[in-house]
């Protein structure tokens, strides 16, 4: 939808026409395709979660960007670009367009920036590519400006931390089980934007406590193993990668601590950085939960910071006095991901070419990247579709 459907298909309108040409056309577009994301989630969507979907996937949105918002952009760039092909082509120069300080105009007020009153005045490439960017920097900025809730700056911040939208760039493939089903899509969806995911809280059917609408309290809930098959998941997309790459990993080993049974380490790795022994110990923590969602409204990433410390604080001593390294891969919910794992995951993949022979290590580590955000994302749905409300059997007919 977003490569096809979305912008790519009106990019020549928005280049070639002055924006107030063509801003019913352009608004009308923009209105077909919020209709059309409403169709795929499966209900309404509010506008504050409309301006997400608007923005880009490393922004925490869907990359469907509205041909209204970037036409001034688009139109201000093109005329830049073709400028000189323009004065080739005619035998003396055009008269100025008419059209261009009214766009800039617009542009200024899309992007926050009353300074810019003529095309001298942008202080920024005249190129599409860095045009919208400041466009889509000014979308953000607006979209945490305009949050509802705590829980929607939250969510907002979260998205868009480094490696959160890498759920969204990965080719769907069921031969290389990295798709999701419909209903799994349409949860991972509503939870993304911020849709809520029921009309209301109800009883967990299984911990009995409060699931909320938005699916905050589902994606964390302990009452079956459902959160252990999400860790598990995401443990072993990185397990069989350090495989691939020769590392000779073993999982949940015994015996690293002397005197223990403990297992601190769910991969161990027996020769990592600087040829030393190195535990890795996944964990996936939502930064919407109650402990940690005022501090995650107000820093980005902050729940993996707890994460880490969480974990360090547990395993970091014990394993450094067993001569063995320790390494917290903490993940959030929303899929950002903290520096140590980014950096193992894009060892691990350096790893794997270095194999292969191959120098161009770029599509091992997107692939692997995308891999660990499937199986967090369909662990994810697998917690919010095993504890849908049950129907009191008075509603549905059975009683
Ligand atoms: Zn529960």
């Amino acid at each position: 939808m977003r490569s096809c459907l979305a912008l790519p298909k009106v990019s020549f309108i928005l280049r070639a026409y002055p924006p107030s040409h063509i801003q019913r056309t352009a608004a009308e577009f923009d209105r077909a395709i919020r209709c059309t994301l409403e169709t795929i989630v499966g209900g309404p969507v509010s506008h504050w979660s409309w301006l997400k979907a608007s923005l880009r996937c490393s922004h925490g949105g869907l990359n469907l960007r509205s041909a209204l918002r970037h036409s001034p952009a688009a139109f201000l760039a093109s005329t830049s670009v073709t400028k000189s092909l323009v004065l080739q082509i005619l035998a003396s120069p055009p008269a100025p367009s008419p059209h261009i300080t009214p766009t800039v105009s617009r542009l200024a007020t899309e992007t926050a920036r009353p300074y810019w009153k003529c095309l001298d005045d942008i202080d920024v490439p005249l190129r599409q590519k860095c045009l919208s960017h400041v466009v889509d920097e000014a979308c953000f900025q607006q979209l945490l400006d305009s949050a509802p809730t705590c829980r929607s700056r939250a969510l907002a911040l979260s998205s868009s931390l480094p490696h959160a939208g890498d759920w969204l760039n990965i080719i769907p493939s069921t031969t290389l089980g990295l798709h999701l089903h419909d209903r799994e899509f349409r949860c991972c969806l509503r939870y993304w934007l911020g849709v809520p995911l029921h009309s209301s809280s109800y009883p967990c059917p299984e911990c009995h406590l409060t699931a909320d609408a938005y699916g905050d309290h589902q994606v964390g809930c302990g009452g079956n193993r459902d959160r252990i098959a999400r860790h598990n998941a995401v443990r072993d997309a990185i397990y069989a990668a350090a495989q691939s790459a020769a590392l000779a990993p073993s999982k949940e080993t015994p015996g690293l601590l002397p005197g223990s049974q403990a297992r601190p380490g769910d991969i161990f790795v027996p020769c990592w950085s600087l040829g030393r022994p190195t535990a890795f110990d996944v964990l996936v923590i939502s930064p919407l939960q109650e402990l940690t969602i005022a501090q995650a409204a107000q820093t980005p990433g902050h729940a993996l910071q707890v994460g880490v410390q969480r974990k360090l604080a547990a395993n970091l001593s014990a394993c450094r006095s067993s001569g063995t390294d320790f390494v917290p891969l903490v993940a959030e919910t929303l899929g950002g991901l903290a520096e140590d794992t980014i950096r193992t995951i894009t060892i691990i993949s350096r790893a794997i070419e270095n194999r292969c022979g191959t120098s161009d290590s770029t599509p091992t580590t997107s692939h692997l990247f995308g891999r660990v955000a499937i199986a967090l994302w369909r662990g994810n749905a697998s917690l919010w579709l095993h504890r849908l409300p049950i129907i009191p059997p008075s509603l549905d007919g059975v009683a």
